[in-house]
């Protein structure tokens, strides 16, 4: 995405990519570390060169638990292709740890969410 006006490294950025149905992550263009929610400088190395690239949306469960006010999903943690973690939810309840996933968005009441389902 690069013509996000909003800087690397900002709420506004993560949320504008979000909103344009991509998930935004921030590399590190000292060390190559990827980093997911927003961050001026590096969180491996302290670099301040940080770019913005699209996470390829492919994933693992690395945990999860049942959402006992919403069934249909699970809170989960999904680590990203790229290395981060993201909380995040599972639209398919009880994936086991290290099923493969993959990014949606969900549009729902509360805004556009980042979401994981079964990869094909
Ligand atoms: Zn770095």
């Amino acid at each position: 995405m690069s013509a996000a006006p909003h800087p690397p490294g900002t709420v506004a950025w993560h949320r504008q990519g979000i909103e344009a149905g991509v998930l935004l992550l921030a590399r590190c263009q000292v060390c190559q570390a990827h980093h997911y929610y927003p961050s001026i400088v590096c969180r491996a190395c302290g670099s301040d060169k940080l770019a913005a690239v699209e996470a390829s949306g492919r994933g693992t469960v690395y945990a999860s638990t049942v959402n006992a006010g919403d069934p249909g999903f699970s809170v989960a943690i999904v680590e990203l292709a790229e290395g981060p973690r993201v909380l995040t939810t599972l639209a398919v309840p009880d994936l086991p740890i290290d099923a493969p996933v993959e990014l949606f968005f969900d549009d729902g009441s509360q805004g556009r969410r980042p979401c994981f389902r079964t990869a094909p």
